[in-house]
C-alpha cells in the first residue's frame, strides 16, 4: 500500500473544540463547522468525534447532511448556503435541516412551504451572501410568525487588522431591535472578539487546530493539529554538482548531495506552489523540499543524513510541523491545503 496517509487525531479535536467553548463562554452555543468533508479531515470521523460535545453541525452540502442523519446522528444541522432549488424542501423538512436564507429567491420558495426554523442572513459588508438591510426586514416581518428565525451575518476582516466594528456597527444599527437569537462568529471572531459571540457562534477552522490570523501560531492559540499527513521515503538519490531535479530542474545541486523521494505530490493535494526550501520533517528532523513538487512525488534535502533510509518517515504537516508553515511556503492558507487533501491517501 502506498504509504501517504492522515494521522487524524480525535483527542486534538476534542480538545480544540473545549477552546472554542471556553471563548464562547456561557451563553453562545456552538455550531461545529464540518463543511467540505469537514476541512477535508472526513465527514462522518469528524462528527463522531464531537457528537457528545456539539451542539449542532453546520455545513454546506446537502448529501452530507443526509448522510449525518442516515448515520443516526439527531443534532441540529445548518445548512449554511440553504437550499439552491425549490425540490429540496422535502429533504430539508424530511432530515430535520436548518436553512441559512440569504437572497429574495429563497425567502420567495420558503414563504410557500415555511420550516420551522431558519437563519436570516444580513450583508453587512463582505458582499458575498446575504439580504440587504431593506430585503432583510422585509424578509423578517414576513417570516418571524411562522418559523423560529435566527439572525445571522458573516466577517470578512476578523482575522485582519480591519476587524469587525465596521460591520457590527451595519449589524446593531437593523438586528438590535429586532430582539433575536443572533449567529456571528466564525472562529478568528470567536477568539478575538468573543463579544460577537451571539447565541450561536461558528467555528471551523480551529476546531482542526489551524490558526485563523496570519501572525498567530495555532500553538499559541493553544490549538493542536488533528490532521497529520504523513508519507515515506521511497528512494534515495547522490546528486553531483551541476545535477538538476524534478520538472524544469528548478533546483541545481551545488555541491555533492544526497536527496529522498516521498511518496506526496500535488495529485494528493500537497500545494504544487511550494517552492523549494518548503519545510517537511524527515524522520523527526526537520529538511527543505527541492525542485517542483510533482503530481504524485516529491524530493527532499537529506545531505549529512545518515539515519534516512527508503521507508523513513515523512510529515508533511501536522504534529511537528505547523500546516500554517507550509502554507506560507506555498502563498495560501492553511484551510486551502487540508481542503485539497484528496481521498488517495
Ligand atoms: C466556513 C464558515 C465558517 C467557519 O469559518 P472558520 O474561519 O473556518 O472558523 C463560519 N461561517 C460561515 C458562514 C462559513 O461559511
Amino acid at each position: 500500500m502506498r504509504p501517504l496517509h492522515i494521522d487524524f487525531d480525535a483527542g486534538a479535536l476534542r480538545r480544540n473544540h473545549g477552546i472554542a467553548r471556553q471563548h464562547a463562554g456561557k451563553g453562545t452555543r456552538l455550531w461545529s463547522v464540518v463543511k467540505a468533508d469537514a476541512y477535508g479531515h472526513g465527514l462522518i470521523r469528524t462528527v463522531e468525534t464531537l457528537a457528545d460535545l456539539a451542539d449542532g453541525f453546520a455545513l454546506i452540502e446537502l448529501e452530507g447532511a443526509i448522510a449525518l442523519r442516515q448515520a443516526g446522528f439527531r443534532q441540529p444541522i445548518l445548512m449554511l448556503e440553504g437550499f439552491y432549488h425549490a425540490d429540496e424542501i422535502p429533504l430539508f423538512i424530511h432530515h430535520d435541516l436548518t436553512p441559512v436564507l440569504h437572497s429574495q429567491l429563497q425567502i420567495e420558495i420558503f414563504l410557500r412551504t415555511p420550516l420551522p426554523t431558519a437563519y436570516l442572513k444580513l450583508n453587512t459588508g463582505m458582499n458575498r451572501l446575504g439580504l440587504e438591510p431593506r430585503e432583510f426586514l422585509q424578509a423578517f416581518h414576513a417570516l418571524h410568525h411562522v418559523t423560529d428565525v435566527t439572525l445571522m451575518t458573516h466577517f470578512a476582516d476578523a482575522d485582519d487588522a480591519r476587524g469587525v466594528d465596521w460591520q457590527m456597527a451595519r449589524w446593531t444599527t437593523l438586528c438590535d431591535a429586532l430582539g433575536k437569537k443572533t449567529s456571528l462568529a466564525n472562529s478568528a471572531a470567536l477568539l478575538k472578539y468573543p463579544e460577537t459571540g451571539g447565541q450561536w457562534a461558528r467555528p471551523g477552522i480551529m476546531l482542526y487546530g489551524g490558526s485563523p490570523f496570519p501572525d498567530t501560531p495555532a500553538a499559541a492559540l493553544n490549538l493542536q493539529p488533528v490532521m497529520t499527513l504523513k508519507s515515506e521515503v521511497i528512494a534515495l538519490r547522490e546528486l553531483q554538482p551541476g545535477d538538476r531535479v524534478g520538472y524544469g530542474g528548478t533546483f541545481t545541486a551545488e555541491t555533492s548531495m544526497r536527496i529522498a523521494i516521498v511518496a506526496c505530490g500535488y495529485g494528493d493535494g500537497y500545494p504544487r506552489h511550494a517552492a523549494t526550501g518548503t519545510p517537511i520533517l524527515v524522520g523527526n528532523q526537520r529538511t527543505r523540499t527541492l525542485g517542483r513538487v510533482s503530481m504524485d512525488k516529491l524530493c527532499v534535502d537529506i545531505t549529512n543524513r545518515t539515519d534516512v533510509n527508503v521507508g523513513t518517515p515523512v510529515t508533511l504537516w501536522g504534529k511537528g510541523l505547523p500546516v500554517e508553515e507550509v502554507a506560507t511556503a506555498a502563498s495560501t492558507i492553511s484551510y486551502e491545503l487540508f481542503c485539497a487533501v484528496t481521498s488517495r491517501h
